[in-house]
C-alpha cells in the first residue's frame, strides 16, 4: 500500500517551502501533469501509471522547484541545472532508482550538503500559493522511518511490534487529517509522527517488528483507528475525550471514541484515580503496575510563588491569542491578579486534571485540556517547558495575606496517556504478552487487520 507524507521545512513547522532543490545518485525521471489531481487518491492513481512520458534527468544534476507569481495567481516552475523544465500548473514527479537527496531540507542525522534522503517518488505542486513537497512511498518503508524515533530498538520484540502496529495505523489516519494537503500524514511531531526518511536508520529489531506485522493495522468498523500513543501513563491510561478536543470543531470534549477508553495498568487495581484522595493514596504508595519501574513514573516540581507569578500572567496571555483561547475562561474582571491557588476541579479515569481553576485576586480563571493545563507551569528560568503530564495534584502554602507562597506539583507519567503507552507495552511485553494481547489492552475492541 501507497502513502503519501507531506514533507515539511526544516523547522518541522510549517509544509510551505520557498524553493526545494533535489539531486540523485542514479537518474531521475521528471513528469508533469498540467492539473493538479483532485484529491490524494487521485494523486495515487495518476503516479502509479504506466503510461506518463518522462524527461530524463542524468545523474548529480540538481533539480530544483518554485512557486512563480503571475498575473494570474502563481505557477510551479521546474529547473535542471538552472535551465527551465516546465512552467505552469499542474504537478510535477521525480522517481528514479536511487535515494533522492532533498537538498534545500535539513533532518538529524543528515550531515554536510547531503540534505534530507528519502526512497520512493518526490511529488511536487503549489497549494494557496506556496510550494509543496510530499513523498510518495510503501507504507511499511515509511514506518520504517518513523520506528527508530519512536521507540527504543532496545524493549522487547513484542512491545516493539505493538508500537509498529499502532504507528502504521497513525500514519494512515492521523488525529489532524492531512487529506487538505492531498497526503496521509506529515513528517513533522510537531503534528503527526516523526518521519527522518532514510536520515534514521532502523534497527534489526525494528525491522523484525515491521516484517512481522507486515501490513497490519488497528480498525474500527472497517478503518483505520486513531492509534495515539505515548511514553508513560502513570499507572493507567485516559480516555480520549478527556485529553483531547474535536480536531475539525476544537469542541473540547469531544465525541467518546469506544476504542480510546482508559485502562488499569496492573491485573488487580483497587484505585479510582478520578478522586483526587485515591490519586494520592496512590502516589505515596507506589504500587507495582507494568510501567512504574520507568524514572517519568512518578515525579515533583517545586515552584515559589515568584516562579509562578513571573511566567503565568505570559502564558495566559498568549494562549488567549491563539487557538488555545477557547480553553481559557476568565472571571468577569478579566484580570489576572495574585494568585491564592490552584485547584484540579474535574479529572478524568487516570486522575489526568481536565480542568485547573486558579484562584486569584482578579477572580476564578478555568484552565482546560491536558496540554493546555501541562503549558500552564511553563517556568524558562526552572528550564520546565511544560509539566510532563497532566496527572498531577497541588501542595501549596500560603503568605499571611493570603496570597500562594509556595507550590509542588506532584505528577505521574510523561505525555498525554492516551491508547497505548510504551513502558507499559514494554511492562505487559516482560510479563509474556504478545502484540496483540497488548494492542487489545489499550485499543479495546479494535481488530487487527492487513491492508
Ligand atoms: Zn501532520
Amino acid at each position: 500500500m501507497q502513502v503519501v507524507v507531506a514533507l515539511s521545512t526544516s523547522d518541522l513547522k510549517s509544509l510551505n517551502h520557498s524553493e526545494a532543490t533535489f539531486s540523485s545518485a542514479g537518474s531521475l525521471d521528471v513528469y508533469h501533469l498540467p492539473q493538479m489531481p483532485a484529491n490524494r487518491s487521485a494523486l495515487l492513481d495518476w503516479a502509479g501509471r504506466s503510461d506518463k512520458t518522462a524527461t530524463a534527468v542524468p545523474a548529480g544534476k540538481k533539480i530544483s522547484a518554485k512557486v512563480k507569481k503571475t498575473a494570474g495567481g502563481t505557477e510551479l516552475e521546474v529547473f535542471e541545472s538552472g535551465v527551465r523544465l516546465f512552467g505552469g500548473a499542474g504537478l510535477v514527479i521525480l522517481k528514479g532508482s536511487s535515494d533522492i537527496n532533498f537538498l534545500s531540507v535539513k533532518r538529524a542525522g543528515a550531515s554536510g550538503n547531503v540534505g534530507a534522503k528519502y526512497h520512493g517518488a518526490v511529488a511536487l505542486f503549489v497549494k494557496n500559493n506556496h510550494l509543496r513537497v510530499a513523498l510518495i512511498l510503501d507504507l511499511d518503508k515509511y514506518l520504517r522511518g518513523v520506528l527508530q524515533s519512536e521507540i527504543p530498538a532496545s524493549y522487547h520484540i513484542e512491545a516493539v511490534k505493538a508500537q509498529a502496529v499502532a504507528a502504521r495505523t497513525y500514519g494512515l489516519n492521523p488525529r489532524i487529517s492531512h487529506e487538505k494537503d492531498n497526503a496521509n500524514v506529515c513528517d513533522s511531531y510537531l503534528c503527526c509522527q516523526y518521519f527522518g526518511g532514510l536520515t534514521t536508520v532502523s534497527s534489526p529489531s525494528h525491522e523484525k517488528a515491521i516484517a512481522e506485522t507486515l501490513g497490519q493495522v488497528l480498525t474500527w468498523e472497517d478503518k483505520p483507528i486513531l492509534a495515539l500513543f505515548s511514553s508513560n501513563a502513570g499507572g493507567h491510561t485516559e480516555n480520549y475525550e478527556n485529553c483531547f478536543s474535536d480536531p475539525v470543531t476544537g469542541q473540547f470534549p469531544p465525541q467518546p471514541l469506544p476504542y480510546l477508553i482508559g485502562v488499569p495498568e496492573a491485573e488487580k487495581f483497587a484505585y479510582n484515580l478520578a478522586n483526587e484522595s485515591d490519586l494520592r493514596k496512590f502516589y505515596s504508595a507506589a504500587p507495582h503496575t507494568v510501567d512504574s519501574s520507568s524514572h517519568h513514573f512518578k515525579w515533583k516540581v517545586q515552584l515559589t510563588a515568584d516562579d509562578v507569578e513571573a511566567n503565568i500572567h505570559a502564558t495566559v496571555n498568549a494562549m488567549m491569542k491563539d487557538d488555545r483561547a477557547p480553553y481559557v475562561v476568565a472571571p468577569s474582571s478579566g484580570k489576572f491578579g495574585h494568585i491564592e491557588s490552584f485547584a484540579v476541579t474535574k479529572r478524568g479515569v487516570s486522575g489526568c486534571a481536565i480542568e485547573v481553576a486558579v484562584k486569584t485576586s482578579g477572580g476564578i480563571w478555568k484552565i482546560s485540556k491536558e496540554l493546555i493545563i501541562r503549558d500552564l507551569f511553563k517556568t524558562p528560568g526552572k528550564k520546565l517547558a511544560r509539566l510532563k503530564s497532566a496527572r498531577i495534584f497541588f501542595d501549596q502554602t500560603n503568605n499571611e495575606i493570603g496570597h500562594l507562597s509556595a507550590i509542588t506539583i506532584s505528577g505521574l507519567g510523561w505525555g498525554h496517556g492516551v491508547g497505548l503507552q510504551q513502558t507499559g507495552a514494554q511492562g505487559w511485553a516482560k510479563q509474556g504478552w504478545n502484540y496483540r494481547s497488548i494492542l487489545g489492552h489499550y485499543f479495546v475492541g479494535a481488530k487487527i487487520e492487513k491492508v
